[in-house]
Order: C-alpha cells, then sequence, then structure tokens
C-alpha cells in the first residue's frame, strides 16, 4: 500500500468519495473537527485534495491510500458486503439486521 498525491484524476475523485461513503471503513475525516463539533467532517474529494465539508473550515488534505481511488477495491468492497448481508432483511418496524420469518 502506498499513498497517492493530489492532484487527482476526476474518475479518481469520485472512487474517493465513493469510499468517504461506502461504509467499509472509517472515513478520512477533518484533522481539526474539535473547531466544530456539530459536524464530523467526512472530507470531500477534489482534485485538488480533500476539503472539509464545513464551509468555513480551512482543513485540507493533499494525500490518498492508494486503494482508496481504486475502482476495482471499491467493486471489491461492495460485492464482499453485499454478499455477507444477501440473507438478511430489513424488519417491517425498520429496525436493521432482523432475519426474516422462517418456516
Ligand atoms: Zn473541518
Amino acid at each position: 500500500m502506498s499513498d497517492l498525491e493530489a492532484p487527482w484524476t476526476d474518475e479518481q475523485v469520485t472512487q474517493l468519495n465513493r469510499f468517504q461513503h461506502g461504509g467499509y471503513f472509517h472515513p478520512f475525516t477533518c484533522g481539526i473537527r474539535d473547531t466544530h463539533p456539530d459536524n464530523e467532517g467526512i472530507l470531500i474529494a477534489t482534485p485538488e485534495g480533500w476539503h472539509c465539508p464545513v464551509q468555513t473550515c480551512p482543513y485540507r488534505q493533499a494525500w490518498c491510500h492508494d486503494f482508496m481511488a481504486d475502482k476495482a477495491w471499491n467493486d471489491g468492497m461492495e460485492t464482499y458486503w453485499a454478499g455477507l448481508f444477501a440473507d438478511i432483511s430489513v424488519n417491517p418496524d425498520g429496525t436493521l439486521f432482523g432475519r426474516p420469518e422462517s418456516d
């Protein structure tokens, strides 16, 4: 595993933002989020690097792990997680991870 420095391509930006919201791993977050405790600061990828979602926050970061920007890696994680949860349903009352009634 190595790191990728910005600038990133549009495709890399797409994959990075997919990673951030995929839920497979903890996303990159703002390094000074204690300055805005009402927003967890899940970073947004742009071609120039990461930006904090808080408009007034100056935090920037210009590197990522290479796998985060890799479409095949993201595709693989999506498939893996879909397989793990394939036999789990959401209960009618909305609670998660309930298994269907079995006969
Ligand atoms: Zn921030």
